[in-house]
C-alpha cells in the first residue's frame, strides 16, 4: 500500500473515534488522580489498555527508590497501592522499538471547585488534567487503536509507560528507568503546543523551612520572626532567579522560550514556614497601639498593611 494511502487510512480511523476519545478523556478527568493518589486511574487504564494490546504489566515503585541519588519527590506518600502500568504492543520482529510515555497524575484543584467534573464547551473539554497529561494518554490509546484498525503492526515493540508523580519530581519515570526498560526512541507525550521538542530543561524543587521563636508582643527582642527572616531569603531567591534566567540565554534549543531556565519559587509552600505565632499555616501577628492612638486607628493601619501585602 502506498505511504500516503496508509496515512489517510490511519487518519480516517482517528477522526472516526472522536466521540470515543472525548468520552475516555472525560472519564479520566473524573478520577481525581492528584500526585500520590494514582491507584484508581492506573487500575482503570490497566483495564482499558489491556483490552487493546493485552499484557498490562504493573510496575511497582519500590520504597528503596527513595534512596536513589536521582530520586526527587515533593510529596511523601507511600508507594504501596498505586503501581504504575506498562503496556506492550509486540512488534513483528527486528524493527526499532519505541516508548510512549505519559503521566497519570495531576496537580491539585486549587480553588477550582469542579475541577474533576469534565465540562464540554464547544469543541473544548475542560477539567483538571484535560491537557496535562490525560489528553496525551488518550492520544496514545487512540493512536494504537487506529493503527491496529488500519491493519498496521509495528516491526519493533511499542511500550506505553504510564507514570505516577510526574508533577512532583518524576519518581515514577525514574522507577521505569531503574526497572531497566529501554527502547531505541522515547516520545514523552507532554503538551507542548503540538510541537515536537528534542530537548528539555531539568527541574529543581525545594522547600525552605524558616524557624521562628515565639515571644510576647511586648518582648519582641526575645523572639525571632520567621516571616521577617523569610523575606530576606525570598529577596535573595528573586535575585538568584533573575541571574538564572540571564545565564539560561543562548542555549541553542531553548532560544524561542522567554524563560529558558526559570528559577522556581514555591510560594504556596509558604505554609511550611514556622511563623511567629503561626496557627495552621495562617500567620498571626499583632500590632501594638500607642497610648495616644485609638484602637480603631490601629486596626485600620494593620488591615491597610495586610491589603497592601496581599
Ligand atoms: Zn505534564
Amino acid at each position: 500500500m502506498q505511504h500516503s494511502t496508509l496515512i489517510d487510512k490511519v487518519r480516517q480511523q482517528i477522526f472516526g473515534r472522536r466521540t470515543d476519545a472525548e468520552q475516555m478523556l472525560a472519564a479520566l478527568i473524573a478520577i481525581p488522580s492528584i500526585s500520590g493518589q494514582e491507584g484508581a486511574v492506573q487500575q482503570k487504564l490497566c483495564d482499558t489498555f489491556d483490552r487493546l494490546v493485552g499484557t498490562c504489566e504493573l510496575i511497582p515503585m519500590p520504597e528503596s527508590l527513595r534512596a536513589d541519588p536521582a530520586f526527587a519527590s515533593g510529596i511523601n506518600v507511600p508507594f504501596a497501592g498505586r503501581p504504575q502500568t506498562r503496556h506492550l504492543w509486540k512488534g513483528t520482529g527486528a524493527g526499532r522499538s519505541l516508548i510512549l510515555a505519559a503521566h497519570v497524575d495531576v496537580v491539585g484543584p486549587g480553588d477550582w471547585e469542579d475541577a474533576f467534573t469534565p465540562r464540554l464547551q464547544g469543541d473544548r473539554l475542560y477539567g483538571r488534567g484535560a491537557v496535562d497529561d490525560k489528553s496525551a494518554i488518550v492520544s496514545v490509546f487512540l493512536a494504537l487503536q487506529s493503527l491496529q484498525a488500519a491493519g498496521i503492526r509495528p516491526a519493533g515493540d511499542v511500550q506505553v509507560h504510564l507514570t505516577n508523580e510526574e508533577e512532583v519530581g518524576m519518581a515514577g519515570a525514574l522507577a521505569f528507568v531503574r526497572a531497566g526498560f529501554r527502547a531505541d526512541g522515547v516520545l514523552v507525550c507532554e503538551p507542548t503546543g503540538h510541537h515536537l521538542r528534542v530537548a528539555h530543561r531539568g527541574c529543581l524543587q525545594f522547600t525552605i523551612e524558616v524557624a521562628g521563636k515565639q515571644a510576647h508582643l511586648g518582648r519582641k527582642r526575645y523572639g525571632v520572626n520567621a516571616i521577617e527572616k523569610a523575606a530576606k531569603i525570598i529577596d535573595a531567591l528573586v535575585r538568584y532567579e533573575d541571574r538564572l534566567i540571564e545565564e539560561g540565554r543562548g542555549y541553542p534549543m531553548f532560544e524561542s522560550f522567554e524563560y529558558p531556565r526559570p528559577g522556581q519559587r514555591r510560594n504556596h509552600q509558604g505554609r511550611r514556614l514556622l511563623l511567629h505565632r503561626a496557627r495552621q499555616g495562617h500567620p498571626r501577628g499583632g500590632s501594638g497601639v500607642p497610648p495616644a492612638q485609638e484602637h480603631e486607628r490601629g486596626r485600620t493601619g494593620t488591615s491597610r498593611c495586610r491589603a497592601r501585602n496581599r
